[in-house]
């Protein structure tokens, strides 16, 4: 039997309601600003779609965008009054940034608790010695379409493949949270097949197009697929869906997997922030 998909858009939307029934809650709007800097496109169109759904939800969702010839110094002061206002309680500032600024001081201008992009080394501490903080959006994305499964995690075997700061890393630390057996691997793992094949939890956050093939998938493995590339003009994630699909119990596709969950746990993020932040 084929796996069974696992509907990005569909988790994303009970999140959103969540967040929705949490606003409902508050006697005020918690406060997202997403801060650009130039005009990279996709940046553009990221950073759109946030302060657009922030406000669809009923957040208070602004774009802040400074010109590409912007001084660190300038952007690092325009963080330190974001975190100095109140009505703020969100900050994310959309990477990639012109050359001249260094992603690493401006990520560690903002205030730990406004944090919402899970970014500050801080917050990234907090993730790794398994205690309560702002999780990076993705990998928190991840998470919930494990959990949509309804599988155990404790005790089960986990690949991830990437370690990048952004989705690797973060996602291997919230397995290790909930007990899974962890293994990372990247570029200059050896044997990567092997080991890919005794997990029977996978997430795939390469960057390159059907890396993984279903001769790697053990079977009845869950497999989540963070990958988003361009193929003959089409997205294509990371796992060789249409094969793997033959072999693992759940798959995520891409477009409709991971995808949709990050700008979702992003506006909970926001408004954790705000909850905690303002009592
Ligand atoms: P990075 O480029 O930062 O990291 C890629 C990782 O993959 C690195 O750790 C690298 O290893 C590893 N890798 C590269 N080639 C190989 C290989 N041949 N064998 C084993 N490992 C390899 O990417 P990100 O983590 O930022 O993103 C990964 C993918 O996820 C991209 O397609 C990106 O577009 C997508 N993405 C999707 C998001 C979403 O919302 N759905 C959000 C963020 C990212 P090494 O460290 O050794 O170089």
């Amino acid at each position: 039997m084929p796996a069974q998909i696992i509907d990005g858009k569909a988790v994303a939307a009970a999140v959103e309601q969540e967040v929705r029934a949490d606003l409902a809650k508050l006697p005020y709007k918690p406060g997202l600003v997403a801060v650009r800097v130039g005009n990279d496109p996709a940046s553009e169109v990221y950073v759109r779609n946030k302060a657009r759904k922030a406000k669809e939800l009923g957040l208070h969702g602004t774009e802040l965008v400074f010109d590409a010839l912007m001084r660190e110094d300038d952007l690092l002061s325009e963080i330190r009054q974001l975190n100095r206002d109140n009505n703020v309680d969100g900050i994310l500032v959309q990477l990639p940034l012109p050359k001249q600024i260094d992603p690493k001081k401006v990520i560690d201008a903002i205030d730990p608790a406004k944090d919402v992009d899970g970014f500050h080394p801080i917050n990234v501490g907090l993730l790794h010695l398994g205690r309560p903080t702002l999780v990076p959006c993705t990998p928190a994305g991840v998470m919930r379409l494990i959990g949509s499964t309804g599988v155990e995690i404790a005790g089960k075997r986990a690949a991830v493949i990437g370690r990048s700061d952004i989705v690797g890393k973060p996602v291997a630390a919230l397995l290790l949270r909930e007990n899974a057996t962890v293994t990372i691997c990247h570029s200059r793992t050896r044997d990567l097949p092997g080991i890919v094949r005794e997990a029977d939890i996978v997430v795939a956050a390469i960057g390159k197009p059907r890396f993984v093939t279903a001769e790697m998938i053990k079977r009845d493995a869950i497999v989540i697929d963070v990958g988003i590339n361009r193929l003959d003009g089409k997205l294509a994630g990371d796992v060789d869906f249409d094969r793997v699909r033959e072999v693992a119990s759940w798959i995520t596709p891409v477009p409709g997997g991971v995808g949709p969950m990050t700008i979702a746990m992003l506006m909970k993020n926001t408004v954790t922030a705000a909850q905690k932040r303002r009592g």
